[in-house]
């Protein structure tokens, strides 16, 4: 059996999913900018696609463009965001837990002479609105703050923000990197009053290589890249129909469960984090996480890739953290100021709908195993 629970990082893909791609990939294959019937129709189906996806963040087709992954998106916000605002300054504000994603094209743009305050969180993970309102400047153009954090689980006071950030300015455009959010938590770029969000397919039963980008009605952004006039000339490159395809069938899927689906990992964490703390000795919660999907738990003294090693060769799946942080200790963690510790102990524990209580019996199991035979450095 293998014991997946490291759904923050991907998940596996649900069949109405990969039929769709399947689907596509061997009969609706059209290129949807051709003008004969095969391509017209993949067209109409690309469209359909767009109006499911569309409906599952809560916005318009039109506000929708699809794009290859979180990190694209993430990119495109933070680029696009500058260049919308150059005329009126060179200061951004984050947070310090944001994915690097976001991270990565900030620290490039400080090497070109903007300015970025990153607001840090408090012990439970949260940043505060207070201080972002301290944070914001005459010159600051965009605010880019995470929904919910991929390590922690903890929703950030997106809406909040928002509205302070607008009330102080209504030219800053705001981001929000809702990729570990989407369908997890529920909300509408709408209701939490931000210009532009990105989520990506892999975290919600879709494949790798979809993602798409909220731009509110009415705000003209500048494209990543140049070419074709696909996305309205947004997003240039020929659509990855397959891939769109089982985005819109995963959404449906999930749409038409949510409900469940949330009670059934919010549960399911409940019972992980009783069971673990029952199971084995010393084990700390660092967070249990908003989001009804993630987790962080610590093994004070065992260094995570140890554990995960371990747990690996027993076929049970988590992570030390990030996928995107091999070896080191996540900036994320660091940012709490955990005990040293505690912060190299540390793995994040995540679930999709397709969870059981057999896997987390099993990670239980496996943690306590190796806590008996290990002596704690
Ligand atoms: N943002 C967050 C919060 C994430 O968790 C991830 C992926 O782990 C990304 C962005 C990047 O998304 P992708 O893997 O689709 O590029």
């Amino acid at each position: 059996m293998i014991v997946y629970l490291d759904n923050a990082s991907t998940t596996r893909v649900c069949e109405e999913a990969a039929r769709a791609a399947l689907e596509v990939m061997t009969q609706e294959f059209g290129n949807p900018s051709a003008r004969y019937g095969l391509a017209q129709k993949a067209a109409r189906r690309l469209e359909e696609d767009r109006a499911a996806v569309a409906a599952a963040l809560g916005c318009e087709s039109g506000e929708l463009y699809f794009t290859s992954c979180g990190t694209e998106g993430d990119n495109w916000a933070v680029r696009a965001a500058v260049e919308y605002g150059r005329r009126r300054g060179k200061h951004i504000v984050t947070t310090a837990i944001e994915h690097s994603a976001v991270l990565e094209p900030l620290k490039e743009l400080e090497g070109k002479g903007y300015s970025i305050t990153r607001l840090r969180p408090d012990k439970s993970g949260h940043v505060s609105p207070r201080d972002l309102r301290e944070a914001l400047r005459e010159d600051t153009v965009l605010v880019s703050m995470m929904l919910v954090n991929n390590e922690l689980g903890t929703i950030q006071p997106v809406q909040e923000c928002a509205a302070i950030t607008k009330a102080y300015c209504p030219d800053i455009l705001f981001h929000t990197d809702a990729v570990q959010a989407f369908l997890k938590v529920p909300f509408t770029p709408k209701e939490l009053g931000v210009d532009l969000l990105t989520i990506s397919g892999h975290k919600v039963r879709a494949p790798k290589g979809i993602g798409a980008q909220y731009i509110r009605a009415g705000l003209k952004l500048s494209p990543l890249l140049r070419g074709g006039g696909q996305e309205k000339g947004l997003r240039p490159g020929t659509e990855p129909t397959a891939q769109i395809a089982a985005l819109a069938a995963a959404c449906r899927v999930w749409e038409s469960w949510s409900e469940r689906y949330r009670s059934h990992m919010a549960q399911l964490k409940e019972y992980a984090l009783e069971k673990l703390c029952q199971t084995v000795p010393d084990l700390e919660v660092v967070n249990a996480g908003d989001a009804p999907h993630i987790c962080a738990v610590s093994l004070p003294g065992y260094p995570s890739e140890m554990l995960v090693r371990a747990l690996n060769d027993r076929g049970v799946y988590v992570s030390s953290g990030s996928a995107c942080h091999k070896g080191k200790p996540s900036h994320v963690f660091g940012a709490l100021g955990l005990p040293k510790r505690t912060l190299m102990g540390v793995l994040r524990v995540s679930f999709s709908p397709d969870s059981t209580r057999e896997e987390v019996d099993a990670l239980a199991e496996g943690l306590a195993a190796i806590r008996a035979g290990h002596v704690g450095a």
